[in-house]
């Protein structure tokens, strides 16, 4: 039996924040915002129905600070809690203890975000379920020697990886046994400091790969559908930059694969709401490797959104009302192609440096296939604590061609004074005949550049 959701609290800020609050509001489902002291005028707690303060600028004692939030949720008569991406959105905890306080967290439950969120165990889960892994450590690295002896069996390069890393962070390619050493220990030092788990394990390091990832939908009642699959590799710094649904330059044996792949992994685990399996594929040698899950909407479910028409807000919602999809797969009706770019307060000229300061002049572009999901607006202060993400930009097309023409119009119409953006860099890629061409890899922006974030 479905159980009715009247009022979510929404447990982030900035653009998804707002991006949330819009389909709740076409639910007519009422909406309560939380923000930290700083983010008081932030765009999210002018949307919402009702905004609560939950604490200091410091995320660890507000955005994160787990009982402050289900008190939020309970002083508002809240019946459940959308997590957003980030934040305490794949921290099973948190699920745990909305299940323990019956608030609904829209999303899976504790129990598969514990299992996907170990990087360790997702991979030995999803091996199981047959999917294919990348070749390297069968769990965390447990001393230099064992490091040395995988990377002898794998072959030089090599990647390391924080165990509890993210977000593209903690990561260390390394091209030969001499700079191992070195290495090992810089990654081990790296991952305690950003993440408090020193732990690291190796994969091989594939040199040419496109980043392809599978959007799913689940139902508690056994049904899973598919949006079809983004293309995500134009990256900088295994940062994700451009993302792009259908994923193009892949062809169909190896999409079907994808999707098969994707659904055995799904059905294995029992997983429900929305979710995203990562892949990369081995461009030469047309191998597709599993690499993670991320058990919560995604910064990039606009793109799929827009070739599905499928709004997966609602659909989460919708799950964690009890409800079936509303959609079979034989319903789902991928058309046109959708481009999305990260607009982020950086200084492009200047390194990438975060850039904060008040919006002074703003002007979005608009009309025909183009959607900005934005948390800013003129007079807004920049704040230099959070996530740099302002907005993102989506243009909408037939094909991919008439989707950047959309894209080149759009850009010229987006006005952002008084911060630095990275507007420029989307500019140029513009204008890339390897991009215009559909010809990039997930080094392609390291190469072009050569400058970090
Ligand atoms: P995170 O969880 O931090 O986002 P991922 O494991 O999803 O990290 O990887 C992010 C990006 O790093 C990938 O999209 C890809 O570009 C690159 N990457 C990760 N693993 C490998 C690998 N074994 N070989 C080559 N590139 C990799």
């Amino acid at each position: 039996m479905s159980t009715l959701i009247k009022k979510v609290l929404i447990a982030n800020r900035g653009e998804i924040a707002v991006r949330i609050i819009r389909t709740l509001k076409d639910m007519n489902i009422k909406t309560v915002a939380i923000y930290s002291i700083v983010d008081k005028e932030s765009l999210h707690t002018k949307l919402a129905d009702e905004a609560i303060c939950i604490g200091p600028k410091d995320i660890r004692k507000s955005y994160l600070n787990k009982m402050q939030i289900i008190n939020a949720a309970l002083v508002t008569s809240c019946d459940a809690i959308h997590p957003g991406f980030g934040f305490l959105s794949e921290n099973a905890s948190f699920a745990k203890l909305c299940e323990v306080y019956n608030i609904k967290f829209i999303g899976p439950t504790s129990k598969v975000i514990d299992l996907m969120g170990n990087k360790n165990l997702s991979k030995s889960t999803m091996e199981k379920a047959g999917l294919p892994l990348i070749p390297g450590s069968k769990g965390i690295l447990e001393s230099l020697e064992n490091a040395y002896d995988i990377a002898e069996k794998i072959t030089y390069p090599i990647i390391l990886k924080a165990r509890s890393g993210g977000g593209g962070k903690g990561m260390r390619v390394v091209r030969c046994k001499d700079d191992l050493e070195k290495s090992f220990n810089t990654a081990k030092k790296e991952a305690e400091n950003s993440f408090g788990d020193p732990e690291i394990y190796m994969e091989k390091y594939l040199a040419k790969t496109k980043h392809i990832e599978v959007q799913i939908l689940a139902d508690e009642f056994n049904n899973i559908i598919h949006l079809g699959a983004r293309d995500c590799s134009l990256q900088m710094n295994h940062q994700k930059l451009v993302e792009e649904a259908p994923a193009y330059a892949i062809c169909d044996d190896l999409l079907n694969k994808l999707y098969e792949y994707t659904k055995k992994a799904v059905k294995y685990i029992s997983y429900t709401n929305a979710g995203t399996i990562e892949y990369l594929v081995d461009i030469e040698e047309q191998e597709v490797y599993f690499m993670e899950m991320n058990t919560r909407i995604q910064v990039e479910h606009p793109v799929s959104e827009m070739i599905s028409g499928i709004d997966i807000v609602r659909e989460q919602v919708n799950i964690a009302s009890h409800k079936k999809l509303n959609y079979k797969q034989n319903q789902v009706n991928l058309s046109g192609h959708a481009i999305e770019f990260r607009i982020n307060a950086y200084d492009f000229d200047n390194n990438f440096l975060p850039s904060a300061g008040k919006i002074n002049e703003l002007n979005l572009p608009g009309g025909y296939g183009v959607r900005i999901d934005s948390g800013i607006y003129q007079g807004y202060e920049i704040l230099p604590f959070y996530d740099s993400m302002l907005m993102k930009v989506i243009a909408y097309a037939s094909d991919r061609n008439k989707a950047i023409s959309t894209m080149k119009r759009a850009m010229s119409e987006l006005i952002i004074g008084g911060v630095k953006t990275n507007k420029k860099m989307y500019e140029e890629i513009l204008e890339d005949d390897n991009y215009l061409k559909g010809n990039i890899d997930t080094s392609y922006m390291e190469s072009k550049y050569k400058k970090g974030v």
